[in-house]
Formats: structure tokens, C-alpha cells, sequence
């Protein structure tokens, strides 16, 4: 159902024909380390999450997993041994 509270007019999964079902009944702003996030929409009110209702939670254990301007944790760092780099150049 469209939300009528916060995100006016966006799909919402809290939205209900007896109101917002959210904790508190509202959309929560950003928090500090959303700053950059695509996922990020300024509205009159504040800046809220599209994806997430109350973005402190996705902090809380670590980085948020919807995150756009953050690399994921997954990434292998691959490191060059300098004497077979040497070597390769040679070549
Ligand atoms: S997706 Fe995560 S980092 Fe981006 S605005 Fe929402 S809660 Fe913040």
C-alpha cells in the first residue's frame, strides 16, 4: 500500500488501511554513515532510506548490507609478491 505518513506516495510494505504498522508508525532519517548512499531521499521533513525504515538498525552489527557507497566486506585482497612482480616485468 502507498505510505501516507513520511514517504508519501511510495510502495510500502508497513502501510496498512489502519496506518503505518512501523515501529512508532513512521520512517526513521538516515543516520551519519548513510551519508553518499544512493538509497538516500531527501524530503521536506529529512533525509530518509528507500530501502529501510529505520536505517540505524542496518549499523547496528557492521555495515549495511544495501549500502551503494560502500564495498561489500567480501572482497579478496590480492597481494603481489615484489620478486615475481620483478620477474613478470622482465618478460
Ligand atoms: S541503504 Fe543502508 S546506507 Fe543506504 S540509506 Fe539505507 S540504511 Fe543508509
Amino acid at each position: 500500500m502507498l505510505c501516507q505518513t513520511i514517504k508519501v506516495g511510495t510502495e510500502c510494505f508497513f502501510m496498512g488501511k489502519q496506518g503505518c504498522s512501523f515501529n512508532g508508525g513512521i520512517c526513521y532519517p538516515v543516520v551519519e554513515s548513510c551519508q553518499g548512499c544512493g538509497k538516500a531521499m531527501t524530503l521536506s521533513q529529512g533525509t530518509y532510506c528507500q530501502s529501510c525504515p529505520e536505517p540505524q538498525i542496518k549499523w547496528k552489527n557492521g555495515s549495511c548490507n544495501l549500502a551503494t557507497h560502500i564495498k561489500s566486506g567480501t572482497e579478496k585482497v590480492v597481494k603481489l609478491n615484489p620478486l615475481k612482480a620483478s620477474k613478470r616485468s622482465r618478460r
